[in-house]
């Protein structure tokens, strides 16, 4: 029997930028048939208990996942963990940390805007997240809300990016302690979208600091880049991962759009276990 299942490994809630509730996006997924989804907000694992919840009444296998801001040398990449004990001590004390990190972050993005004449309250941005990681999506949505700007892009554009006038940089990170804090926890660590931004020799790095996949399929790689890097994780025998990098309805990364076969969370799985088994021995 060919097993015909299909996954999708990068999604958000509403508790980082996404805009459904845990609960949402699992239903979501079940009406795209998919067979199981990973939930990977930023910097946080708030919304796994009601996904995994609602998981079960739906039919759909909610993997813990997480999507993590680090840095390799000068550079800023993001770590997709998965399979980790969201129950384990020392991850969770990083979360709790880095919150705190997002929410002082976002108090002087507002500081520099206000110097720049944009008039936003903390509050106003605060009340645009209803979970606990405040981001610069939030920020952008708040501009937006009070006529600052036309889009959130624009807000991007304009004010929030990277080197733009009101970017403040997040905490450091370094990808190494991300990568020993997921294995430490039982989990495992993806490089995602490869394609956006990140030198080779980067990822090189990440793979000699134990990187065990690379994110493949994802809505921003054409079939030039997904081959590309299907090529390199062949070549240094790395884990395929993929997913919608879903954040809300009627967006490029619609659910049901990207989504990879369930044999590769079922290898993915499986390295995780044998890491395990391999730390306790
Ligand atoms: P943060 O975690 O607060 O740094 O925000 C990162 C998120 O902001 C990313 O996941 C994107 O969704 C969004 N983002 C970052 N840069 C841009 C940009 N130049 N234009 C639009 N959205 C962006
Ligand atoms: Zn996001
Ligand atoms: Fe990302
Ligand atoms: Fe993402």
């Amino acid at each position: 029997m060919v097993d015909v299942r299909r996954a999708d490994l990068h999604t958000h809630t509403y508790h980082s930028d996404g805009h459904l509730s845990p609960r949402e996006l699992v239903v979501t997924a079940a009406q795209h048939g998919l067979a199981a989804i990973a939930i990977t907000d930023h910097d946080t694992i708030d919304g796994l208990a009601e996904g995994e919840r609602a998981g079960m009444e739906c039919g759909v296998e909610v993997i813990p996942g997480v999507e993590l801001s680090v840095t390799v040398r000068e550079e800023s990449v993001h770590l997709l963990g998965y399979f980790f004990d969201p129950a384990h001590a020392e991850l969770r004390e990083h979360f709790g940390r880095f919150i705190e990190h997002r929410r002082e972050r976002v108090h002087r993005i507002v500081e520099r805007l206000s110097a720049l004449g944009i008039a936003l309250s903390f509050e106003a941005v605060q009340a645009r997240a209803k979970g606990r990681a405040l981001g610069r999506p939030h920020v952008a949505e708040a501009m937006v809300d009070a006529g600052h700007v036309a889009t959130e892009r624009d807000a991007f554009e304009q004010y929030l990016a990277d080197g733009k006038p009101a970017s403040v940089s997040s905490v450091p990170f370094a990808a190494e302690e991300a990568l020993a804090l997921l294995h430490e926890a039982g989990g495992i660590g993806v490089l995602a979208h490869p394609g956006h931004w990140t030198a080779d020799r980067t990822v090189m790095t990440l793979i000699r600091c134990g990187l065990d996949g690379i994110e493949t399929i994802h809505p921003g790689h054409d079939a030039m880049l997904t081959g590309y890097y299907q090529q390199l994780a062949r070549d240094m025998g790395l884990l395929e991962t993929g997913g919608s990098d879903f954040h809300r309805p009627g967006s490029e990364s619609a659910m049901g759009r990207t989504t990879i076969p369930y044999a590769w969370l079922a290898r993915a799985r499986s390295v995780a276990e044998t890491s395990r088994a391999r730390m306790v021995s």
